[in-house]
């Protein structure tokens, strides 16, 4: 009998008001069910959100060093877990160990940083115009933020919202992806056990139509932080601008690799290779496109193909599993649909294409790692978000058009470029349209304590991560102290006499 799971509201674990469930089963192997999860309502929603608004009063007022040092407990607490953590990811979400070992350590990471950035929260003090008078200014919490997740980092994106939020002096109600709800169910246990107080922290599992939805649009909550496809994104921005809300959108890619003909091509195989099917492409910084210089074109895509054909697919807790599954049946049929795309754009497949053979993946959502070449810029292949094991490669002659074919698609997340020409990597750093480049690296491997955030319709200009995620998840408020005992006018008396 597998275990029912229950939301968090208010330091008590409820069972939904609609006594509606939805199964959590492994990618990997369908029979494996891990346990049922609340499949919230708005009602569910209405009662995190009032706890929410309860604990946020008290929660305010504690010293952010005091909010950064539980942070900083709950950090430990992850690294404690961190093995069963990522052993219980995987099962419920298919990425290799190594991988969701990683995706702990970048909650891990994130609370270490955020409890530092206690201590901070950095606001000003400046100079006054004006004799005797203080100019200053600092930083406030703002109120209950609702966090919406996806499924492919199931720890990890919920510490970037949730670390810096808390430390900002704020209360959450989280809503993490159907997909991957144990994770999120571990993580708000061991916050608990860290000692939040109740109420700072709530978890309400369920559905993006129904309880996604609800918590988006909730008079009470004055700050959304999305990150997910960018169609799902459009229409909470619809919702956050209509009720003026505070709104940080994380959305999709179309990530290029630049490799030039100077390159260092045993380098940018294996980083191909890694941005390509690393997570079964279900990145959004995924290397789902190759530029590739026509003077090393033919001899490298035969031997990325050779490669790509042995990667070694299965269960990802199984020793020397390279690629695991893809989360569900309709990513794989959306896989299946682009396969069927590119061929009748007539780009030729050169590996995979298919699902792989074997007894043992029978059960799960399994895809070959696939590679299309003669991909045209601008075909359907090239421009839209695949999110799967898919690398289109497109021939370039110059850094020129490789930069303008980078540019070319709607989104603007990550990229990278080999070369081992230095004007040519800054050129790239300079006109690449996205939010992080990466020279001699694949386009993947963020770190916690710089920003992360894309372009054009990859975000909305906010980022989470480094100190730039701590001015979305606060309010500035200036306050001007006069000590002169007489009336100074700013912008007046100051000029008045040129003194
Ligand atoms: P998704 O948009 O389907 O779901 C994301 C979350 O939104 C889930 O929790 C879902 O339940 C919820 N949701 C769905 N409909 C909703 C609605 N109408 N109202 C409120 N919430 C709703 O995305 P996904 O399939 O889980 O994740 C894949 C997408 O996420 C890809 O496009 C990928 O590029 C993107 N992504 C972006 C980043 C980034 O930082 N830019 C990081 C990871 C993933």
């Amino acid at each position: 009998m597998a275990t029912t799971y229950r939301n968090l509201i208010g330091g008590e674990w409820l069972g939904p008001g609609t006594r509606r469930y939805l199964e959590n089963r492994n990618p990997a192997d369908t029979s494996d069910l891990i346990g049922r999860f609340p499949d919230s309502g708005a009602a569910d929603v209405d009662r995190a959100v009032a706890a929410a608004a309860r604990a946020f009063e008290g929660w305010r007022r504690v010293p952010a060093p005091a909010r950064g040092d539980l942070l900083r407990r709950l950090g430990d607490l992850l690294a404690r877990e961190k093995e069963a953590l990522a052993q219980g990811m995987t099962r419920e979400m298919g990425k290799v160990l190594a991988e969701t070992r990683g995706d702990v350590q970048e909650g891990i990471d994130t609370a270490y940083y955020a409890a530092s950035e206690g201590r901070r929260l950095f606001g000003r003090t400046v100079p006054s115009e004006l004799r005797h008078k203080w100019a200053m200014s600092w930083r406030r919490p703002i109120g209950v933020c609702g966090l919406i997740t996806p499924f492919n980092f199931p720890l990890a994106i919920p510490t970037w919202k949730m670390f810096p939020a808390l430390v900002c002096g704020n209360t959450v109600v989280l809503k993490p992806a159907e997909d991957v709800p144990w994770t999120a169910h571990r993580l708000v246990e061991l916050a608990e056990e860290a000692g939040f107080p109740p109420g700072v922290i709530n978890l309400v599992h369920g559905r993006g139509e129904t309880a996604g939805r609800a918590l988006v649009a909730h008079p009470d909550v004055p700050v959304l932080s999305f990150t997910g496809s960018t169609t799902t994104g459009a229409g909470i921005g619809e919702v956050a601008g209509r009720m003026h809300k505070r709104l940080s959108l994380e959305m999709g890619g179309k990530n290029a690799m630049i490799v030039l003909d100077d390159a260092d091509l045993d380098l940018a195989l294996e980083g191909v290779l890694w941005g390509a099917f690393g997570t079964t492409g279900q990145r959004c910084t995924a290397t789902s496109r190759l530029l590739l210089h026509r003077k090393v074109h033919d001899r490298f895509l035969a031997r990325l193909a050779a490669r790509a054909a042995r990667l070694r697919i299965g269960d990802g807790r199984a020793p020397g599993t390279e690629m695991g599954p893809l989360i569900h049946a309709a990513a794989r049929d959306t896989v299946e649909a682009y396969v069927a795309v590119g061929r009748a754009e007539g780009a030729e497949l050169v590996t995979g294409g298919g699902r792989p053979r074997g007894a043992a993946l029978a059960r799960g959502w399994f895809f070959q790692p696939t590679i299309f070449a003669g991909v045209r810029p601008g075909s359907r292949l090239e421009q839209e978000e695949i999110f799967g094991p898919v690398l289109s490669v497109v021939r370039i002659g110059s850094l020129e058009e490789a930069i303008r074919i980078s540019n070319g698609v709607r989104y603007g997340l990550s990229s990278a470029v080999y070369t081992r020409d230095a004007q040519a990597a800054f050129q790239a750093l300079e006109r690449l349209d996205n939010g992080i480049t990466y020279i001699n690296a694949p386009t993947i491997g963020a770190e916690a304590h710089l920003p992360f955030g894309g372009v054009k319709q990859t975000g909305n200009g906010h980022r989470e991560g480094g100190w730039e995620v701590y001015e979305f998840f606060s309010e500035t408020k200036v306050g001007y102290v006069d000590y002169s005992g007489a009336l100074q006018r700013a912008q007046i008396d100051n000029y008045q006499d040129g003194s």
